[in-house]
């Protein structure tokens, strides 16, 4: 069972409201508030109250009312801050960008000229790797 919330934990902190915020909305289970280093203006993140650590130890029922309020926020951002389009990015462990290791979604405004930098350099890919490598995921998801 996940614990409510963790002693040392910013992010519990903040979503329960016990560290002062710019939060932008609130329900019984989030607290959405302004990124304190963004990557544009209005860069939201997304904090559940209880404390998850990242995507994996998620149950359904939560994760479920995540992308609706992903959608929500990214609405209004895009309308507020007059976005070109809109980033939603949720990253888990180290090597995937997360710094903070309590589940978050990140919600970024952005715009045709910006300069973030948020792309890879696509790889080749084999036909019959791919097909070899489907075939096994395949498996592994759909038992
Ligand atoms: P991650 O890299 O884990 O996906 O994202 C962590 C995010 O939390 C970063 O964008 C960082 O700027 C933000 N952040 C870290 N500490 C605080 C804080 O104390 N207050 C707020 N508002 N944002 C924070
Ligand atoms: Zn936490």
């Amino acid at each position: 069972m996940m614990p409510k919330t963790k002693d040392d934990c910013i992010f519990c902190k903040i979503a329960n409201g016990e560290i002062p915020s710019n939060s932008i909305y609130e329900d019984d289970n989030f607290n959405v508030i302004l990124d304190l280093n963004p990557a544009n203006k209005g860069h939201a993140l997304i904090i559940p109250k209880v404390h998850y650590q990242d995507v994996y130890s998620m149950d359904d029922a939560f994760a479920s009312k995540v992308y609706p309020l992903a959608a929500k926020v990214a609405r209004v951002l895009k309308g507020a801050m007059h976005a070109d389009g809109i980033n939603i990015l949720q990253n888990n462990e180290e090597p995937a960008g997360q710094t903070v290791f309590h589940f978050h979604v990140h919600v970024i405004p952005r715009y045709m000229d910006d300069d973030i930098d948020m792309t890879w350099t696509p790889l080749e890919s084999n036909p019959d790797e791919q097909e070899i490598l489907a075939k096994e995921l395949r498996a592994q998801l759909m038992k």
